[in-house]
């Protein structure tokens, strides 16, 4: 926790003996005794578990927190009758004090890894008419952050996470579980039953919350917020940032929480861009249990609401507050929006009639213009959703080319950080994924070869790789060369129109997410506090600490390093270079 985020204590009691039964609970700081600061209800419920027999009894003291930093011991007494029970645990507390006025830009490539980050690199930054054959790649706006960290991401119960619980992480500073969002497990969770969601939702709504970053600092310092997505906008990343609920698949309360609020009242974000159409405009007592227009609501409470890619472009002065719901359910990927042919192992796009959808580039900067209005200052999350969302079928140009759609996204996030001397010292950007991907790098292949194999998906059988050291593991590894690609980007937009004849071969090995940690690159002011091996939730309290602190002198020792430190050959040079070696080879 930092001072001042709320959170609920929820106390469990079970197999107790009197109905009358009672808790007291005794909070230890550092400087002695403190009382238990909660601003909302003390609720008490019982028949929480299940266990029919025996009685139980449950204490949520909500909106719960500490003013002052430190290790905070809380124990509770259960006073049964005769008997008494006790249980303590121990909450750390870093202090959380503003210091300046400062902006986030994170970006999230979901399941974005490094094998991730490297087939992204190879396809955009070797074609034709750049210079990178067996010599360096480019730079990805991604890669060219000057820091880099490794963040671990497991979850409370799973080596292998989600993104519902690594979200929370970086929102909350605190681990839970796999499909749950800002929230910690209780003892009534198995009484929500998906089959009868309206009539059982309740029990999956009132666990014990975490306030996210995002949601305190509109509360405390009255930060703009926002959300963009190439997902539904109600999905587990977006999500994240400002919603709570143990399973993440309740969509429709996700959508309603962002207007009405969950541990805090009132709108959560000043920006929400992304698919999810659906839980906004056509809610019904089945599907929601209301059958309101959050459209509408939204319009009302002042928001500018756009439905397509033209409607977006055509803002010129920023708004207020944007609503921009693109399409039902994930908006399309990059690949698709290009109008780009499927490989023949991946299905054709399916629009569903909204064939007029922005770039994530594009939104990014509406986004960012919007928040940067007015002198307040902003915390905005922007997610490439379907890097993760192509992966689970394997589908390598998808996921590829939606990966460059994020590092575009990245430029523009770049650009906005570097506009002059003040958003450079006022703002973080940060370019994580919230976990891995089974996805390798197998080498590249000469697609005129018959039955040639680009992309292994986890159903075959997995290649040896190739690397000239004789005719090992043929298997399937048909057309599969020596060399580099040879993509081309007629028009200059950074996406490859993948035509040529040698291409990246990747191979999947589950389609599923993996347990390995993932890179973090940072960006701007408090960039170095990201440097180093760390766990996911770190991300929230080095975020924390960037506001909290006076980063000069970190921002300094940075740009000292990048002034001694040995310099990345822009293309130019290395084709010099490159030249140079020929010559001499
Ligand atoms: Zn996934």
């Amino acid at each position: 926790m930092i001072t001042n985020q709320y959170f609920d204590l929820r106390v469990e009691a079970e197999g107790i003996s009197h109905s009358t039964a009672r808790v007291l609970i005794n909070v230890e700081g550092e400087g002695g005794i403190e009382s238990l600061n909660f601003a909302g209800a003390n609720e008490i419920t019982t028949d929480n578990d299940n266990n029919p027999l025996g009685a139980d009894k449950a204490w949520t003291y909500r909106r719960v927190s500490f003013s002052t930093p430190g290790i905070k011991t809380v124990s509770a007494l259960v006073i049964d009758g005769r008997r008494v029970y006790g249980v303590a645990t121990q909450i750390s507390v870093q202090n959380f004090n503003l210091v300046g006025q400062k902006s986030i830009v994170l970006f999230i490539g979901d399941a974005m890894g490094t094998a991730y980050r490297d087939a992204s690199r190879i396809v955009a930054q070797s074609t034709a008419n750049r210079f990178r054959e067996g010599w360096f790649d480019e730079l990805q706006q991604m890669d060219k952050m000057p820091v880099t960290g490794m963040s671990m991401t497991y979850s409370l119960e799973n080596i292998v996470p989600d993104s519902a619980n690594t979200g929370s992480a970086w929102t909350t500073g605190n681990k839970t579980i796999n499909g749950a969002l800002n929230v910690f497990p209780d003892n009534n969770d198995f009484k929500y039953n998906s089959a009868n969601q309206q009539a059982t939702k309740q029990f999956a709504l009132d666990n014990p919350r975490v306030e996210t970053l995002w949601q305190f600092l509109k509360r405390r310092h009255g930060y703009k917020t926002g959300i963009v997505t190439t997902s539904d906008v109600a999905d587990a990343t977006p999500a994240a940032e400002g919603a709570h609920t143990i399973t993440r698949s309740l969509l429709k309360d996700i959508a309603r929480q962002y207007v009405d609020g969950s541990i805090n009242s009132g709108n959560q974000f000043d920006v929400i861009m992304g698919g999810g159409l659906e839980h906004f405009n056509a809610r019904t007592v089945a599907n929601s249990g209301d059958t309101r227009n959050l459209v509408t609501e939204l319009q009302a409470a002042g928001y500018t609401y756009v439905q397509n890619r033209n409607e977006l472009n055509a803002i010129t002065t920023p708004p207020a507050k944007i609503l921009g719901l693109f399409r039902t359910g994930n908006m399309n990927v990059a690949y698709d929006k290009l109008l780009l042919n499927r490989p023949p192992d991946e299905p054709m796009p399916n629009f569903g009639g909204f064939t007029n959808q922005p770039y994530l580039d594009e939104m990014t900067a509406k986004a960012i213009d919007t928040l940067k209005q007015g002198n307040a200052p902003f915390i905005l999350m922007v997610e490439g959703a379907s890097i993760d969302k192509q992966s689970h079928p394997n589908y390598a140009a998808g996921q590829i080319w939606d990966n460059i759609e994020l590092d575009k996204s990245v430029a523009v996030g770049r650009a906005f950080l570097n506009t002059n001397a003040q958003t450079l010292a006022n703002t973080l950007v940060l370019c994580t994924a919230d976990h891995d991907q089974s996805l390798s790098i197998i080498g590249a292949v000469d697609t005129q070869v018959p039955n040639a194999i680009q992309n292994v998906i986890s159903t075959l059988l997995y290649p040896n790789a190739n690397r000239g050291q004789g005719n090992v593991g043929i298997e399937n590894r048909v057309g599969e060369t020596q060399g580099f690609p040879d993509y081309q980007d007629a028009n200059g937009d950074r996406y490859p129109e993948n035509t040529n004849r040698i291409r990246i071969k990747v191979g999947y090995r589950t389609g599923d997410h993996t347990g390995s940690s993932v890179p973090v690159t940072a960006e701007g002011t408090g960039a170095l506090l990201f440097y180093g091996y760390f766990d996911q939730t770190d991300i929230f309290f080095k975020m924390a600490k960037t506001l909290s602190m006076n980063t000069q002198p970190l921002d300094e020792a940075l740009n000292y390093k990048r002034s001694v430190d040995v310099p990345y050959f822009t293309p130019a040079e290395q084709f010099r270079l490159k030249k140079a070696t020929e010559r001499f080879g």
